[in-house]
């Protein structure tokens, strides 16, 4: 519980109307992407890096927690008030900066939509990669603090690679800024590294300095019918192995294709895998790529491969796949969705293994998601009134964890552990690794005010969506 202390300060800090306690208020901040809810005691409404400075010393000082939140879409809990605290909202800090033409920068505000700052850096004929599925809602402020990926990650890389430099509040209310707006810089630790993906659990990102690219002239988007998953995940193997760098490489499974149907009944009927791929450039390199692309898809067992022809097929088609998430709920009530990533060389496995947990144990598992960088996402359906059924995908989570790391790869590429992982972070990483980790935490946020809870917690969390 907030007291009314507090509370009153808060209010001194941001102005009355910036900050809430209201049932309804809380509620709307109470949620994310797993579907579990924690009621914040307030939420706050900062409109700059100096009110955010003046909120978490004031929390350090009197010992309540800070969580911070962009727009609530995190798969993981990492936004979510689990032992109460402070939600504090980047919504108004959404200002674009700067877009410095000459040095391919920018200069942005957390709460920005990363979809929005496309457009803007776009307009210009210039490209910001990071592309979370979830873009339209997201906020740059939670892609750096997840370290988002997305499609086009298999060509251009994921936030971290945009990062060039931080302005952070610490928990101890201290305004820092880490690296440079310079493309090279390596005085001192990395701390730009460090913060990207710490899942607003060392310090609150007030600012961010992007990189920049060129926009690619020309794209061409082909859509690949194979008759199972195998042929589908041969392909990206052969695709990779072929040196073709694709800017995007989406796997789409046979469960996820029917929840997408009505998009075209017809066209997508008695498919067994379809892979969404993209090649982007200069129209001559672009033509080349396609036709490669073609050429090994073909080998790998496809029974059609369509190039979308105008930019409306191109929009229906990302429209199509940007609903999977939302729609798997036609399957089943709940889901679990992990994000689990394996070397690309060993994609098949890891689809015919989640196939094969998924049979045993009488459970759909449906799959989709960034195979060009080994990146699936598998959703373990399930009713969470039927308590056998959800033992049995609980085991099913565990058991597909194990697969992933015995193929040498990891249980997270893009959501992060929050409250939902915390429980598995210790089958990856040595407990040496996670001490120094703890100690880094402990450094950074000695009364531990800022998101408690989160990647560390031993609480098993509720993962019910
Ligand atoms: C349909 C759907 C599709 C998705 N697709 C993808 C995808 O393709 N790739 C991907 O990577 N993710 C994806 N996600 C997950 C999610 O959108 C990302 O993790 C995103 O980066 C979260 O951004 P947000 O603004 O919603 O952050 P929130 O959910 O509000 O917060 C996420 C975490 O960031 C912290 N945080 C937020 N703002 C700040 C800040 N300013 N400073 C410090 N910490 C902060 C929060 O405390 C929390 O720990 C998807 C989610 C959905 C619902």
């Amino acid at each position: 519980m907030l007291s009314d202390k507090n509370y009153i300060s808060l209010e001194e800090i941001v102005g009355k109307e910036q900050v809430s306690a209201s049932k309804e208020d809380l509620l709307c901040y109470s949620y994310d992407a797993t579907n579990t809810t924690y009621l914040p005691d307030a939420v706050i409404f900062p409109a700059n890096a100096l009110e955010v400075s003046r909120i978490v010393e004031l929390a350090n000082l009197r010992g309540f927690s800070i969580i911070a939140r962009g727009a609530g879409s995190g798969f993981t809990g990492g936004s979510l008030a689990v032992s109460g605290g402070v939600v504090l909202s980047t919504e108004r800090m959404k200002r674009v900066i700067k877009i410095d033409e000459e040095n391919l920068t920018a200069t942005v505000e957390p709460g920005v939509i990363t979809w929005e700052f496309q457009q803007d850096v776009e307009a210009l004929g210039l490209f910001y990669p990071p592309d979370p599925t979830s873009k339209k809602i997201s906020t740059i402020g939670g892609n750096i603090a997840e370290c988002a990926g997305g499609p086009r990650a298999v060509k251009y890389g994921v936030t971290r690679d945009y990062v060039l430099g931080l302005e952070v509040v610490l928990p101890t209310g201290e305004i820092i800024k880490t690296g440079t707006s310079t493309m090279k810089g390596v005085v001192g630790y990395d701390l730009t590294r460090l913060m990207v993906g710490s899942e607003g659990t060392l310090g609150i990102v007030t600012g961010a300095t992007l990189r920049l690219i060129p926009k690619p002239e020309s794209v061409v988007t082909m859509l690949a019918f194979f008759p199972g998953i195998s042929e589908a995940a041969a392909a990206v193997a052969d695709i990779v192995a072929a040196r073709i760098m694709p800017s995007t490489l989406e796997l789409i499974d046979s469960f996820s294709i029917k929840c997408i149907e009505e998009y075209d009944p017809v066209r997508f009927a008695g498919v067994g895998a379809l892979l969404i791929v993209e090649v982007d450039g200069r129209p001559e390199s672009v033509k080349i790529e396609a036709e490669l692309v073609n050429g090994v898809c073909k080998a790998a067992g496809a029974t059609n491969i369509e190039t979308a022809t105008d930019k409306r097929a191109v929009k229906n088609l990302w429209k199509a796949r940007r609903s999977i998430s939302p729609a798997l709920f036609k399957l089943k009530p709940n889901k679990i969705n992990e994000d689990v990533v394996v070397p690309r060389s060993k994609i098949i496995e890891l689809m015919t293994g989640l196939e094969s947990i998924g049979k045993e144990r009488g459970l759909i598992i449906a799959c989709f998601g960034h195979a060009g960088d080994g990146n699936i996402h598998m959703n373990i359906m399930y009713d969470r009134n039927d308590d056998a059924e959800a033992a049995r995908a609980s085991e099913a989570v565990k058991e597909a964890f194990e697969l992933t790391l015995s193929l040498g790869g990891t249980i997270s590429g893009e959501h992060g552990v929050g409250t939902t992982k915390a429980e598995y972070l210790e089958m990856e990483i040595g407990s040496v690794e996670v001490a120094l980790m703890r100690r880094l935490k402990e450094c950074f946020d000695p009364k531990g005010i800022m998101n408690p809870g989160k990647i560390f917690s031993n609480k098993s969390a509720v993962r019910v969506t």
